[in-house]
């Protein structure tokens, strides 16, 4: 099996009936790109900024993170490169700057903790812009986005570090499309909202799937309730892809349930326009595609969005896998 993936590899994202969907890399420090190009990624869906920030002893320096948004984002051009702004708090600590709070997860986290510190938001955006000159082939991915003030007050401060980049150094800068992670629940009935204040949308279902179940993502003791399968999530991922169509803005999907080559199919089903995962997945996700039909997907999508159980779902999800060999 390894051996006809690994042929298949270079082979575009089609289905049997010809509907594209781009396979994208999710990504934080440097990405293997030699790999994931030879797999067709279509570019970078997800850059985690935030681990070259876990593994510092200090917020890097400007310069630092120029360095390695350099590299990545040369690594990929012309390909888009998403960029997401320093998600830490909640399951990401920070071991210079600890944050000590009851609920972590609902706490001081992501676009919350950036927005009261837009030191370290303008350094970051600096950064990435700096980095981008002469590439233009960055995206700027908002995290932990519950309201449209935060994605108000951080477009200001993009473009702030974006006119002192031009007036201070003359950088020909290209405005670069600013996104918002859908993650929290609120974000889902924001939709439209969101959409007159962003480019595009990514939604992060690792996220997502912990605030809708109430179920801490990395807590073993109830490991076994947390699922992209839940009824409950599929419906919320339904209605976002829906919405997003509705609002005409693109939306894409960049958490593990996307690496899944069965939600791969659900995802493709539902209507989102793009799927990001790790650089493994890829592969995987691929053949899975190659083997069905638009159609094929929909009735199976259909089949799960009546189960009334994640166990039910993932019956259903068994059979079609297996009969897909
Ligand atoms: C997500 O929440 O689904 C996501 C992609 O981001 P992270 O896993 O980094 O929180
Ligand atoms: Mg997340």
């Amino acid at each position: 099996l390894t051996e006809s993936l690994e042929a298949e590899a270079g082979l575009p994202c089609v289905t049997r009936d010809g509907h594209r969907i781009p396979l994208m890399l999710n990504t934080g420090l440097a990405a293997d790109h030699v790999r994931a190009l030879s797999y067709g990624a279509e570019g970078v869906g997800l850059y985690r900024t935030e681990v070259q920030f876990m593994m510092a002893e200090r917020f890097p320096s400007e310069q630092e993170q120029v360095n390695l948004y350099r590299q990545q984002l040369s690594a990929f051009s012309p390909r888009e490169v998403t960029m997401r702004t320093l998600d830490i708090g909640g399951d990401k600590p920070l071991p210079y700057f600890p944050i000590e709070e009851e609920n972590p997860c609902l706490g001081w986290r992501g676009i919350r903790f950036t927005l009261d510190h837009p030191e370290v938001f303008l350094s970051q955006v600096r950064a990435m812009l700096r980095a981008s000159e002469g590439l233009d082939n960055l995206r700027i991915l908002l995290p932990m986005i519950s309201s449209v003030r935060e994605v108000e007050e951080a477009r200001a401060l993009i473009r702030r570090a974006w006119s002192e980049l031009r007036q201070d150094e003359g950088l020909p800068l290209v405005n670069p499309k600013v996104g918002a992670m859908i993650e929290v629940p609120a974000a889902m009935f924001q939709i439209q909202a969101l959409a007159e204040r962003v480019d595009y949308l990514s939604v992060g279902s690792n996220d997502l799937t912990q605030y809708l179940l109430a179920v801490d993502r990395d807590n073993p003791r109830v490991a076994r309730l947390y699922s992209g399968y839940h009824p409950a999530v599929l419906q919320a991922l339904m209605h976002i892809a829906q919405q997003a169509h509705a609002a005409r803005i693109p939306v894409s999907l960049c958490g593990e349930l996307a690496g899944d080559p069965a939600g791969a199919i659900l995802l493709l089903a539902m209507g989102y326009q793009g799927l990001s995962m790790n650089l493994a997945s890829l592969p995987r996700v691929k053949a899975a595609i190659r083997r069905v039909d638009l159609q094929q997907a929909r009735e199976l999508l259909a089949r799960v969005l009546t189960c009334a159980s994640t166990d039910q779902v993932v019956g259903h999800l068994g059979v079609f896998m297996n009969e897909l060999g």
